[in-house]
């Protein structure tokens, strides 16, 4: 057999493998019985346990060897030249984490998992803080299996957006927060925006459809997927003709299962992309985190949560829910699902004062990462950070520390950064799009996104990981990753709904 391959066929194994790992893991958490808890723990780590060892092979860094060698005339762009510069990448760092500290973390996350959902309703941080110290010593193994670093979270926030490192994240955040934090101010002296006309009973499963009927317009392929039920909405991919999305419904919230919809829906989107031709291979999936982000946020906030957009579908949701929106403006509407206030729950927060939560994750990651915070003193130094940054107190652990999922299933570190990258890429793909089709936006308001989707799948979908994070937004916007569009977004659209004035707008630091 040739190099490239009998590369190609060791992939495929290792990905057949994660695909059935993913495959169990997603039923886990929408269709699995409680009883079948232990076994799927030990299942999906014995298959994750088997790919790495795959993986990891010395023949596979033999085979990259010789093809390095074989496709070092060929130019950068090529897709044999990029599978093996790609699998070269991901093959030095999962060589350089021991299976054993795979195993173990894998081990510890199932158990601090389990132990966090009954801390949180009990409000029960000191139970949880031994596990989180682990938590904290396995993260800190696993940044040291790469030395060499400036900052012991470079390591970790390499694997999930590759090319960043916790200064240039930093650099970029300190940016944001400086325009954040007047605008958030200047929104919140205003009268709020009255929510009232979402907090309403609408049954499951009319929610469920409305969500179904938005997504098929926006290119869902259904053929190419499916959504189910779960308690804390994800993607997940089996193959490229099988991409999973998840959602959840709270019967007394018109919208929270539309959004989440419309959210899963954008990660899809980006992977029901990629060319078909990557299948198999590790080119055949998102390129990082924020890039990723930047895909559920478009489709989420900047099409699913503007005025264009309900235009369209508003008299839609109305004819859905008469009793609970018949009588309801579209602008009381529009108002309500962008209300922007200063909250406690990250996930929960708008598009404005959101950033500041993920700021506030990552401040402290770092300074539990590099030993300045012990996790002893995290729960007071959460409460003290978030009262001085939102001007609000925090009531109890359970709206503090323990609020999400993160820490309590995976690592301290390299996670965060990723969801602000996406909104301020998102606005910068989101722009590129109509400056290459000043069309978008009014047929957006007709409910048609096949050139905006078009655009995206040309530009960047299709290229999965072949292109990275850098290479993807350089080459779509022809600009590097900035934050003058995101600003300049937020401004177009929360100056009208919260009448800020003219004069503000330096103040605010929008050009
Ligand atoms: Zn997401």
């Amino acid at each position: 057999m040739k190099p490239l391959d009998e590369l190609k066929a060791r992939l495929l194994e290792v990905d057949d493998i994660n695909g059935a790992a993913a495959l169990l893991r997603w039923d886990q958490t929408t269709f699995m019985p409680p009883g079948g808890s232990p076994a799927r723990g030990r299942q999906t780590a014995t298959l994750s346990r088997l790919a790495h060892e795959k993986f990891t092979d010395a023949a596979v860094g033999r085979l990259l060897d010789q093809l390095e060698r074989e496709t070092a005339a060929l130019p950068p762009g090529h897709d044999d030249a990029a599978l093996v510069r790609v699998t070269r990448r991901l093959y030095e760092q999962s060589v350089r984490i021991p299976g054993a500290l795979v195993s173990e973390f894998n081990e510890h996350a199932a158990t601090i998992y389990q132990a966090w959902t009954v801390a949180r309703p009990a409000n029960d941080f000191a139970t949880m803080r031994p596990l989180l110290e682990k938590t904290l010593e396995l993260s800190r193994r696993q940044a040291n299996c790469f030395p060499g670093y400036d900052s012991i979270a470079d390591p970790l926030i390499d694997l999930y957006d590759y090319g960043m490192k916790a200064a240039s994240v930093q650099a970029l955040f300190t940016a944001l927060r400086a325009r954040l934090v007047p605008i958030v101010r200047a929104i919140t002296s205003r009268a709020p925006a009255d929510g009232a006309c979402l907090e309403q009973y609408a049954p499951a499963d009319q929610q469920l459809a409305f969500g179904l009927e938005v997504i098929r317009a926006y290119g869902f392929d259904f053929e190419r997927g499916r959504q189910d039920l779960t308690h804390h909405p994800f993607m997940t991919k089996f193959s490229l003709g099988d991409i999973r999305i998840t959602t959840r419904v709270r019967e007394n919230d018109l919208t929270d299962a539309l959004f989440s919809t419309l959210h899963e829906c954008g990660h899809a989107l980006y992977e029901q992309g990629i060319r078909t031709e990557f299948e198999g291979t590790p080119l055949a999936g998102g390129t990082s985190s924020g890039i990723h982000e930047s895909q559920s946020r478009l489709w989420e906030n900047l099409v699913g949560r503007s005025r264009g957009f309900w235009e369209h579908f508003y008299p839609r949701l109305q004819g859905a829910f008469p009793s609970q929106l018949g009588k309801v403006e579209l602008d009381t509407f529009y108002r309500a699902i962008n209300k922007v206030e200063r909250s406690l729950i990250r996930v929960d927060a708008d598009e404005v004062t959101y950033n500041l939560h993920v700021m506030l994750r990552f401040d402290l990651e770092l300074d539990l990462l590099e030993g300045r915070l012990a996790v002893k003193d995290l729960a007071r130094v959460w409460r003290e950070r978030f009262e001085a940054d939102f001007g609000i107190p925090v009531p109890d652990d359970r709206n503090g520390v323990l609020q999400d999922v993160h820490w309590y299933s995976g690592p301290i570190g390299g996670v965060f950064q990723g969801y602000t990258l996406g909104n301020v890429m998102s606005a910068q793909f989101h722009d590129a799009a109509v400056a290459a089709h000043p069309g978008i936006p009014a047929q957006i308001t007709k409910g048609e996104f096949g050139t905006l989707r078009g655009w995206l799948r040309e530009n960047l979908y299709q290229h999965g990981m072949k292109i990275t994070a850098a290479e993807a937004i350089r080459g779509a916007t022809g600009s590097d990753m900035s934050i003058e569009p995101y600003m300049n977004y937020l401004w177009r659209k929360y100056q009208p709904l919260y009448g800020l004035e003219e004069r503000e707008r330096t103040a605010l630091g929008v050009s």
